[in-house]
């Protein structure tokens, strides 16, 4: 019994506390809630969970809150809950240090296929840094950080410059989706009028690269309108 993830379930809501409480449960997972921000900093400093979903809309404080306290420390996944019409909170989430978002109203089966990416991808990435050196594996992609190269099925796939620095920022932070405005500063360093077509461009490039169909997200998930995230293992 003490083997199961622990989840902090941050929600004010009393509806969507208890049905997600009652799915997570039903899944194995053990459920600890908090419906303030405040609350909710005390009992993850209290008991570590291994992955934090959280309302962004809190009685005492925003959502985003909690985010830039958790950071200052800890890596603990933090799936964001969000309404349609947060289009931009969400963003700024994820900017902090969200690792993923789901947007309000949401399925059962998508909710938990985020909550086991995020819980997976956070062992994964323990995993390659120590294990690997300096390289990122995730089955036959392999990213050769010091020699800079990329291979998939034991190929080489040749990157520019540019596109090699984007799949290795990617490759980093696997499983996490990066908004445009982050991966734009990691790599050009400064956003201009231009930056998220240059960037989509050279998306567009990789992709194509490493064989993704149009539609398909191979390696690289397209988040619209958001940024891009590297799937994880098993996805
Ligand atoms: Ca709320």
């Amino acid at each position: 019994m003490n083997n199961k993830y622990k989840i902090l379930l941050v929600e004010d809501e009393e509806n969507i506390k208890t049905f997600l409480s009652a799915l997570l449960e039903a899944s194995n997972y053990r459920v600890l809630s908090a419906a303030t921000c405040k609350i909710a900093e005390i009992m993850h400093a209290s008991h570590m969970p291994d992955l934090v979903i959280l309302d962004l809309g809190l009685p005492d404080a925003d959502g985003t809150t909690f985010i830039k306290t958790v950071r200052k420390s800890f890596a603990t996944p933090i799936i964001v809950l969000s309404a349609r019409s947060d289009e931009r909170d969400k963003v700024n989430a994820l900017d902090l240090g969200a690792n993923d978002y789901i947007t309000k109203p949401f399925g059962s089966a998508e909710l938990l296929a985020r909550v086991r990416s995020a819980l997976r991808n956070s062992r994964v990435h323990n995993e390659n840094s120590v294990l690997n050196g300096g390289k990122f594996v995730l089955d036959d992609f392999i990213i050769e950080y010091d020699a800079r190269r990329v291979f998939i099925k034991g190929e080489e796939i040749k990157l520019t410059q540019t596109e090699f620095n984007i799949m290795a920022f990617l490759s980093g932070h696997c499983g996490k989706v990066m908004t445009y405005s982050s991966i734009i500063k990691e790599i050009w360093g400064y956003p201009d009028e231009g930056s998220v077509k240059k960037l989509q461009v050279n998306m567009a490039n990789i992709r194509k690269k490493i064989g993704c169909k149009p539609g398909e997200n191979k390696y690289i998930v397209n988040e619209l309108g958001v940024g891009y995230r590297m799937v994880g293992k098993g996805e």
